[in-house]
């Protein structure tokens, strides 16, 4: 070798690098390329020390981040010339821990393909094992109880190695080297099946649930995030008999097929959908259901669209590929209570729901949902950030000076914790209204700090006084707290979800949250960046009359805009003979001021004119009225009812126009699903039009959408489409959902920047100043 064109490197690389099988990938690549030097751990993520000829050795580096492991996430390379030691070999050098954690840990991954061979192979030693995996997938969050990540700190301590489970473990050439939760049927756990009495059931544990699930009965199946309730989806007695036993009225289930091909038959899956519901992280995907799916009616009741996944475990595939047909997995819980994750916990109360429990001996540390998605013009629209997805962080184009914790909403909680350039956002919590969903929110906030070393000194939590959330943050001592405004969170965290800090125009269009001004905001125009917002327009407030029984009863609301639209002439319509008695108590309430709180909301609007056709005059989840009034609505319609431009912007009439327009329609005998349409199509274009506004008054060209309504992708697209033709540069939610699952995030980046902003020159804009306009 010449000796003059050696050179030694000293590489760093930075993100979800750790148990993901990255130090074997370096050994491969450095005795590819022929050279010398180590790899090893240390808490910030993977060193690296390569030396040879200066070529070879730069093309290793540019294939250090190129050709990463699947679940490797590379986010920093960082290299350093180094002087040429001429020590000969490459070796994977012991872990180095030490004071700060910065190494990431990686979310739980589908079964990859090499271990779906192995489970195939009669030949194979885990030949039809329910607990393979291997470096590339498997268990991972759920499984995690302290850090460094080692297998001494996961569910997996209690199942020593095997000798030949040690052996590849000990391989850099072996898919299993260092991979934490690698097991055998000789070392592993195992599966049990045993009746709701707990008594064990002889035989094989798989073939036992087959049968129970063919023979139509109900089996609460233990999975990685926490146990599931499994029913066949083409039986309607069963199905029917789950709801009644769950609490669950009519929210839909989700169903899981077995392979793509089976998807296909009870949902259209469009090319961009393929790589989402077949992809590592395994989300239910909400896809348009086929008229002949082999799926009971009473699975998603009134929906167009079904919630379908892929088997994501050794488990659900061994299950599904003998079962030969598609399952009801859902949930293993009653009605809203939190997903059951612990074993005694879930026998005490799946016990009066399940028939049998097809269960395992490896703990779950960390409860996670399943993980929804929606596909929006071939990108992720998340419904729920949960399963697969964390505890992946969202990276930021700017950092957090101070480490924050931001805590959430009431609703679909998640919270953050932030630090760097990192913001973590927690797994779906729940609806923080009962003692275990808040016990998961407290022991979720210690866990999240602890594996990710946060120490918070900035603590941002939403304005509402009743929020537990809220509660939560105010108790904490030693921290500056930070309120941030429900909405200005939306818009911010879909700044952040796009790396954007604004200034844009933002439009949060959802269910409620507290304004500054006393009343419910929900139908909100601003101007944003993280520091602050302007609020330039929104929807005309009205009463909801009763309060939170007018969320319960759509129909309160279409009488609240009826008697603002007509007094005391309303008209003959449907929804006021289905409740002539009540009619008159619930106007003369929303005409007083104490029980009928005003709102701007958006998801109230809808709900209006959900129960005007007639589509839901209560609803028994949050949502429901809205997401029937899109799924009603005619595809094929393209008209949409005209908006005037009464008041600064036109969103302000928007509300009173459009349910007068569907008031006329409806008068006039017009189909249902084509008012849904043209509703839709009308609000949209009035979004449009105030952007418009805006952008003569301001200037700016960007417009960021948050907020739970959309998630309606009817609305979503119509808003989007319009916009673009405008000219518009728009931000769309890909990576937090739109809804409060998302808020943490927003409050986070706005706790940032607005803590930055005190102390000095800001990394943004400017700040624009909060309050109402
Ligand atoms: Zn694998
Ligand atoms: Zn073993």
């Amino acid at each position: 070798m010449d000796l003059a064109s050696v050179r030694r490197v000293h590489v760093r690389v930075e993100g979800i690098v750790q148990g993901v099988g990255f130090r074997p990938f370096v050994h491969a690549l450095a005795t590819e390329y022929d050279l010398a030097g180590f790899v090893g751990n240390d808490t910030a993520g993977v060193f690296v020390e390569v030396e040879g000829d200066g070529e070879r050795l730069a093309a290793f580096v540019a294939d250090l981040g190129r050709r990463a492991p699947t679940l490797a996430e590379v986010e920093r390379l960082t290299t350093e010339p180094v002087p040429p030691t001429g020590r000969p070999g490459f070796a994977i050098v012991s872990s180095v821990t030490g004071a700060g954690r910065d190494a990431l840990i990686s979310p739980d991954t589908a079964t990859c393909p090499d271990c779906l061979a192995e489970l195939a192979d009669p030949a194979d030693r885990r030949h039809g094992y329910p607990f393979t995996n291997c470096t590339n997938c498997g268990p991972r969050f759920t499984i995690v109880e302290d850090v460094p990540y080692d297998r001494r700190t996961t569910t997996m301590a209690g199942f020593p190695l095997c000798a030949e489970c040690t052996a590849e473990y000990a391989d850099p050439g072996n898919r299993r080297f260092h991979a934490e939760p690698v097991c055998c049927p000789a070392c592993g756990p195992a599966l049990r099946f045993v009746t709701a009495d707990g008594a064990p059931v002889p035989g094989d544990p798989l073939d036992t649930a087959v049968r129970w699930l063919r023979d139509g009965r109900i089996v609460a199946v233990k999975g990685l995030g926490g146990y599931h309730l499994a029913t066949r989806a083409d039986d309607d007695r069963v199905v029917t008999a789950l709801r009644a036993r769950k609490h669950r009225e009519e929210k839909p289930f989700a169903v899981m097929a077995a392979d793509l091909p089976t998807a296909r038959t009870l949902v259209d899956v469009a090319p961009a959908v393929e790589p989402v519901l077949t992809g590592p992280r395994r989300p239910v995907v909400l896809l348009p259901r086929r008229a002949d799916a082999p799926v009971a009616g009473s699975v998603a009741p009134g929906n167009r669209e079904l919630g379908v996944l892929l088997p994501y475990t050794p488990v659900h595939q061994l299950l599904l590929g003998r079962l030969g047909m598609p399952i009801v997995l859902t949930s293993g819980n009653v009605s809203d209570e939190p997903i059951a994750h612990r074993d005694n916990d879930a026998r005490r109360r799946l016990a009066p729901i399940a028939d049998g429990f097809l269960v395992h001996d490896r703990r779950i540390h960390v409860r996670t949902d399943d993980s929804v998605v929606r596909v929006f013009r071939g990108r992720e629209l998340p419904v729920r950030r949960s399963r697969g997805y964390v505890p992946a962080p969202i990276t930021l184009p700017w950092r957090f000076d101070r480490p924050v914790l931001a805590c959430g909403a009431e609703l679909k909680n998640t919270f953050c914790v932030a630090k760097g350039r990192r913001a973590f956002v927690s797994h779906h919590i729940g609806d923080l209204e009962n003692y275990e969903t808040l016990r998961a929110f407290t022991d979720g906030i210690a866990h999240f700090t602890r594996l990710f070393d946060v120490r918070p000194q900035v603590v941002a939590h939403d304005l509402h006084p009743e929020y537990l959330s809220t509660k939560y943050a105010l108790q904490r001592d030693d921290v500056e707290l930070l309120g941030v405004q429900h909405h200005h969170a939306h818009i911010a965290s879909c700044l952040a979800d796009n790396g954007d800090p604004g200034p844009v125009i933002g439009v949060a269009f959802d269910g409620l949250g507290y304004g500054p001004d006393g009343t419910l905001w929900g139908g909100e125009l601003f101007v944003a960046d993280l520091t602050g917002f302007e609020r330039v327009g929104h929807l005309g407030a009205l009463p909801m009359p009763g309060g939170a029984a007018a969320v319960r009863e759509p129909w309160r609301m279409a009488a609240a805009y009826l008697d603002e639209i007509y007094g005391d002439a309303v008209p003959e319509l449907p929804v006021l003979r289905r409740h002539e008695r009540q009619w008159p108590a619930v106007v003369a309430l929303a005409r007083t001021v104490t029980n009928s709180p005003r709102t701007s909301s958006a998801g109230r609007l809808f709900d209006a004119v959900s129960a005007l056709l007639g589509l839901h005059d209560r609803v028994t989840y949050e949502g429901q009225a809205a997401i029937a009034l899109e799924q009603r609505a005619h595809r094929d319609e393209r008209g949409g009812y005209p908006v005037e431009a009464g008041g600064p912007v036109p969103l302000l009439e928007a509300g009173r126009g459009l349910v007068r327009c569907v008031v006329d329609d409806l008068l006039a005998g017009v189909d249902p699903g084509r008012i849904a349409a043209r509703f839709h199509h009308g609000l949209a274009d009035a979004v449009v039009r105030s952007a418009g506004v805006v952008r003569e008054n301001t200037g700016l060209t960007a417009v960021a959408l948050s907020g739970g309504v959309f998630q309606n992708v009817l609305l979503l697209d119509r808003v989007v489409s319009g916009l673009e033709r405008d000219g518009f540069r728009v931000l769309v939610h890909s990576r937090v959902p739109p809804n409060d699952g998302g808020i943490s995030l927003g409050q986070a980046v706005v706790a940032a920047a607005r803590t930055a902003c005190k102390e000095g020159p800001l990394p943004i804009a400017s700040c624009i100043g909060g309050g109402p306009s």
